[in-house]
């Protein structure tokens, strides 16, 4: 009767861990939320993207949507819980075009801080950042980088990955445009939009204006400006999209789930850098306090 019950209860408490909940917020129940914080080991994806225009062709939310289905398939993959779209990016150099919600700088940073400590004080300690957005590494780094002014019970991880030389060039064999020059809506954007969501994408129109660097400001070495991208791209468009494929999107896709998920793992077991930003919010305690 005993290992009965004993039986019983493995089976009952084996199918509640392997039972299938949402990995989105916005999805779960209260009732299933305990259970999201022991499967993710108490972590969350944030999605982050924009809204702008990309090109003639591709959806306002490109970015938006890119990162959302991206974390849709890593959280697939590796458990944890996905916070519901995020657009609150930095995007000030597309300001002239309609479609772009671009908000004031110090409140995009207060407003990611914000969400941040609300993920915290939800109970999650590991917040992995998942990005759409060109124009977002910079602020994203920054934004990590503050994480360490001030004490807090959680980290924030910024995927931000390293270009693999093997897979670049398996990548630009099957590219028809340069690299170079492919940079917003163009060839690999649209290719990954073509396998993501094709119905979104309409490729006839790609061509309708030019992706082209219209290089109209003199170069000024070892220079870098906030008005460069506007002046080489007025029309946020870069590369020739026109030339894009679901096949190329689909190698740039599992290529990046792959990594992602290797990196989601990577955290869900880290312990170091929690506990080690602890130990330095000590010292920086301990210094003042001497004072
Ligand atoms: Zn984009």
């Amino acid at each position: 009767m005993r290992t009965f019950i004993l039986l019983l209860f493995l089976v009952s408490s084996f199918s509640q861990y392997a039972q299938d909940i949402p990995t989105r917020w916005d999805e779960l129940t209260a009732s299933d939320w305990p259970l999201a914080m022991e499967k993710s080991n108490k972590t969350i994806i944030l999605p982050i993207g924009v809204l702008e225009k990309h090109g003639p062709h591709a959806p306002m939310g490109s970015d938006l949507i890119h990162a959302r289905e991206w974390a849709a398939r890593v959280a697939k993959e590796e458990y944890a819980v996905v916070f519901p779209d995020y657009f609150y990016g930095q995007l000030n150099e597309a300001k002239h075009l309609p479609g772009t919600f671009s908000l004031p700088s110090k409140l995009t940073m207060e407003l990611l801080e914000a969400t941040c400590e609300e993920l915290g004080r939800n109970g999650f300690e590991k917040i992995m950042i998942i990005n759409g957005h060109g124009g977002n590494p910079p602020m994203l780094r920054y934004f990590v980088q503050n994480q360490m002014a001030s004490q807090r019970d959680y980290a924030v991880y910024f995927y931000d990955p390293s270009t693999d030389p093997d897979f670049q060039k398996e990548l630009n064999a099957l590219r028809k445009t340069d690299p170079a020059g492919d940079m917003h809506a163009g060839e690999l954007e649209t290719s990954s939009l073509l396998y993501l969501r094709p119905e979104l994408v309409q490729l006839e129109k790609a061509a309708n204006e030019s992706g082209a660097d219209q290089k109209r400001l003199p170069r000024i070495p070892n220079v870098y400006t906030g008005i460069w991208w506007y002046a080489s791209f007025p029309h946020h468009y870069a590369g020739e999209a026109e030339k894009a494929s679901a096949e190329l999107g689909k190698l740039v896709t599992e290529q990046k789930i792959a990594s992602m998920v290797e990196a989601l793992r990577a955290i869900k077991a880290d312990k170091k850098t929690l506990e080690l930003q602890q130990e330095f919010y000590e010292e920086v305690e301990e210094l003042s306090r001497e004072k």
